[in-house]
């Protein structure tokens, strides 16, 4: 049964963190090449140079150190981008100031932004956010699959530890496709975009009572490895492209977790994943 956060209540001494797209769901590649992607050649009339614009995209977003970073964030990059080697972007250093200087990259500080100063680089910003948001909507439940490993994962830890999502995407969607992938049953909470970034929910976590080295947080992206290392709780990645041998090897590692002697896979592990981001080379 999936608790809200105040009815929260600790079951087991151990708490494994989970992230949702890219790391439990195969997701990703869907959400960015047939809606960000997409949705950015529409809106800013780059059909010419599709192929490019997917390609750059998927580069920021997927397979690199980036993968995970905020939409404004990518957006960012990729019209920077653009801008240098394709065609030039009408008012681009209006939108780089607001995404370096602002503290919350929600939808509503950008619309405040646009009350301010309603340039038309934010609003676009804006409705591609927007169409973007109705595109991943609209994805079919065949593009939202769990990786394989996962309901075997949650299974083999269920009696051992409390099982949270931990996810920057909002709520409903979250838990509906949990529950469509019948997974639902292994989470004991969702903690979702609602709650603030991922390290702000393994913090609240924290409040009830486990000990930092009885968490430990699951992820595809840097920034959550970043979430874990805030809160001083352990890390294990999902290695992109290997997500599959990434779950296998999963139910062995927690066991060494909870024996106290995850520390030396953790950080084979940690390289491992950094390297698989930086294209197999070490990123010193
Ligand atoms: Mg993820």
């Amino acid at each position: 049964m999936n608790a809200s956060m105040n009815a929260f209540k600790k079951r087991h001494d151990f708490l494994i963190c989970v992230d949702s797209d890219g790391c439990a769901i195969d997701n990703l590649k869907a959400k960015h090449l047939l809606c960000f992607g997409p949705c950015l050649i529409r809106e800013w009339k780059l059909e010419k140079y599709r192929e490019e614009i997917l390609a750059l995209w998927e580069r920021i977003n997927l397979y690199g150190l980036t993968r995970g970073i905020h939409r404004f964030r990518a957006l960012a990059l990729a019209l920077e981008e653009i801008n240098e080697r394709l065609m030039p972007i009408p008012g681009l250093s209006e939108y780089t100031a607001w995404v370096e200087r602002t503290e919350d990259f929600s939808t509503a500080s950008l619309e405040e932004q646009i009350r301010r100063t309603p340039s038309a680089i934010l609003k676009k910003a804006l409705h591609w956010s927007e169409q973007v948001n109705r595109a991943v909507a609209g994805l079919p439940w065949t593009e939202k699959q769990f990786f394989e490993g996962v309901d075997e994962s949650l299974s083999a830890i269920a009696d051992t530890a409390d099982i949270a999502v931990v996810s920057s995407v909002n709520q409903a969607t979250v838990t509906a496709e949990w529950q469509h992938g019948g997974l639902s049953h292994h989470v004991d909470l969702f903690l979702c975009q609602e709650m603030g970034s991922k390290a702000r929910c393994i913090a609240r976590l924290k409040e009830k009572g486990y000990t930092e080295s009885r968490i430990l947080m699951v992820g595809d992206a840097p920034g959550d490895r970043a979430s874990a290392e805030v809160n001083g709780v352990a890390f294990y990645p999902i290695l992109a492209g290997r997500e599959k041998e990434s779950w296998k090897a999963f139910p062995g590692a927690i066991r060494q977790f909870c024996k106290g002697e995850y520390q030396p896979l953790e950080r084979r592990l940690s390289e491992e994943f950094m390297m698989n981001l930086a294209g197999g080379k070490s990123d010193d």
